[in-house]
C-alpha cells in the first residue's frame, strides 16, 4: 500500500515510511492511495474470530507486507486483549463500549498498535527511538501505557500540572522504566509547544530518533476501523447509525473509510461539543477554524480538526457527498449534563460526557421508527472524568486497572514552563 499526502507535494511513501514520519513535510496528512475492497479481496472482518482478528484481516492490505503476517497477527493479538461489547440502552439504541483496556478509553487500540509496529520497526532506524507528547489528559495515558515495556523506545510525556482528571493523572504519573512523565507548570499549549520544540531540536534529532505518535499517525488511525466492523459482528443485518464523539475527527474518519472498504447499510453522526467548527462547516459551507473552547467532554475541545482533511479526501473535496455522508450536531455542556443525568435515571446506564454527547446527537438526529438501529460509541470510561460524578452526585466504581495503577510507584517530575529545564529533564532520564 502506497501513502499520499493530502496536501499532494510530499512523496509517496510505504506504510514504514508514513509510520516514521508521522506527517508529511508538506503539512498535509497521509492517505492510502486505494481504500480496499473487502468483497473483492473474499475478507470478511466481521466473520472472523475476534477484535484481534478482525484488526489483524482489515490492517493487512494497509500494512502491504512490510511487516510479515505472522508478526502482524502478533502485533494485533497483543495490543488489543480486550473486548468492545455492544451493550443495550434501550432498544434500538446501543453503546459500542471501547473503555475497556489499560487506560479507559479508545485511544489505547491505535497507541497500542502503533508502539508495537514501531518497536518492529526500531531495529532498522539505527537510532534509540522518542516518542515526545504533549496531552491534555487522555492521549498521554494511552500512549504512555501503550509504549510502557516497548523495546527500543522511550517515551516523553508533559502534562499541565493539575489540569488533569484523578484518574488520568494516575495513568499519566504510573508507568514504566522507558517512560519520562514531565508534569509542567502551565497550560497544554504550553506543553504542545515544549514539544514541538524539542522534535525540531538538531542536537536531539542527531542523537535520536524522534517521533509523535500523535492522532494522526496511520498507525493510530486505521486500526480504529476495527470498532465498526465489531458492532457489525453483533448486529448483522441492522441499518447502523453510528454516532461518533468527535474532536480531531479521526475516530469517525475510520468509520467513513470502513464504510467505503463494505461495512454494510449505516450511516455517520459526528457528534460534537461546543466546539462546533464541523457543524458550521457543513452547515454553512465556510471553513472557519476558531479558538477551542473549554466543555466537559475535554478530550473533543478541538477548534481546528485535523482528520477533515481526510474526510474531504475521501469525498474528492465535494462538500455536498460530505453532508451525504456525515450528519453533524452541536451539543452544549448543559445538554450533556442532562443527558448523563436522564440516562442513568432512566436506563441505569452511566455515560461518560463524550458518549452523552454522542447519545444527545444521536436522539437530537435519528429518526424514529425507521428501522434502524443507534450505536453511540462510548468512548471514554465514565470514572475518567471527575464531573460525572459530580453530575450525578454518586460515586462510580473504579475499575481494577485504575486500582491497581494506585499501588504502583509515582514516577513523574515537575518543570517550569521551560525549554532548559525540560532538556536537562530529558537528558537526566535517557
Ligand atoms: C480523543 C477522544 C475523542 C475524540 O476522538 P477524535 O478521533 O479526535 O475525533 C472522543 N472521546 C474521547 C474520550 C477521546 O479521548
Amino acid at each position: 500500500m502506497r501513502y499520499f499526502s493530502t496536501n499532494g507535494r510530499s512523496a509517496v511513501v510505504g506504510f514504514r515510511e508514513a509510520l516514521l514520519q508521522g506527517q508529511p513535510e508538506d503539512g498535509g496528512l497521509y492517505f492510502p492511495a486505494e481504500i480496499p475492497n473487502l468483497a473483492k479481496l473474499a475478507i470478511s472482518p466481521w466473520l472472523e474470530g475476534g477484535e484481534a482478528e478482525t484488526a489483524f484481516s482489515l490492517m493487512r492490505p494497509y500494512v502491504g507486507g512490510e511487516i510479515p503476517d505472522a508478526a502482524l497477527q502478533a502485533i494485533c493479538e497483543d495490543a488489543i486483549d480486550f473486548p468492545f461489547p455492544l451493550v443495550e440502552i434501550t432498544p434500538g439504541i446501543f453503546a459500542l463500549e471501547l473503555f475497556h483496556g489499560p487506560t479507559l478509553a479508545f485511544k489505547d487500540v491505535g497507541a497500542r498498535f502503533m508502539s508495537r509496529c514501531l518497536e518492529y520497526f526500531s531495529g532498522s532506524i539505527g537510532k534509540r527511538a522518542v516518542v515526545i507528547v504533549a496531552t491534555s489528559g487522555d492521549t498521554g495515558g494511552a500512549v504512555a501505557h501503550g509504549f510502557a515495556g516497548v523495546e527500543g523506545v522511550s517515551v516523553v510525556i508533559l502534562f499541565p500540572k493539575g489540569r488533569v482528571s484523578r484518574v488520568q493523572e494516575l495513568q499519566l504519573t504510573r508507568t514504566s522504566d522507558n517512560v519520562i512523565t514531565l508534569e509542567v507548570h502551565g497550560s497544554f499549549d504550553d506543553c504542545q509547544k515544549l514539544a514541538k520544540t524539542a522534535l525540531s531540536d538538531s542536537e536531539l534529532r542527531n542523537k535520536y530518533f524522534l517521533t509523535s505518535a500523535n492522532s494522526i499517525n496511520i498507525a493510530r488511525w486505521l486500526p480504529q476501523q476495527t470498532y465498526y466492523f465489531v458492532a457489525r459482528r453483533q448486529l448483522p443485518d441492522a441499518k447502523i447509525v453510528f454516532s461518533i464523539p468527535s474532536g480531531n475527527f479521526g475516530n469517525i474518519a475510520a468509520g467513513l473509510i470502513a464504510q467505503r472498504a463494505g461495512l454494510g447499510a449505516g450511516s455517520f453522526i459526528a457528534a460534537c461539543n461546543a466546539n462546533n467548527v464541523v457543524p458550521k462547516y457543513l452547515e454553512t459551507g465556510q471553513y472557519i477554524p476558531a479558538p477551542s473552547k473549554a466543555t466537559l467532554s475535554n478530550a473533543m475541545d478541538v477548534g481546528d480538526p485535523s482528520n477533515l482533511a481526510r474526510i474531504s479526501q475521501l469525498f474528492n473535496d465535494d462538500l455536498d457527498r460530505i453532508r451525504e455522508n456525515m450528519a453533524t450536531a452541536s451539543i452544549s455542556d448543559e445538554e450533556t449534563a442532562a443527558t448523563i443525568r436522564k440516562v442513568h435515571e432512566e436506563f441505569g446506564y452511566t455515560m461518560d460526557p463524550h458518549a452523552a454527547v454522542g447519545y444527545a446527537s444521536l436522539k437530537r438526529l435519528k429518526k424514529p421508527d425507521h428501522g434502524e438501529i443507534g450505536v453511540v460509541l462510548a468512548t471514554a470510561h465514565p470514572v475518567k472524568f471527575d464531573s460525572v460524578a459530580e453530575i450525578l452526585g454518586n460515586y462510580i466504581a473504579v475499575p481494577s486497572a485504575v486500582a491497581m495503577l494506585e499501588e504502583r510507584e509515582r514516577r513523574s517530575t515537575e518543570i517550569a514552563n521551560s525549554y532548559s529545564e525540560m532538556i536537562d529533564a530529558i537528558k537526566r532520564s535517557l
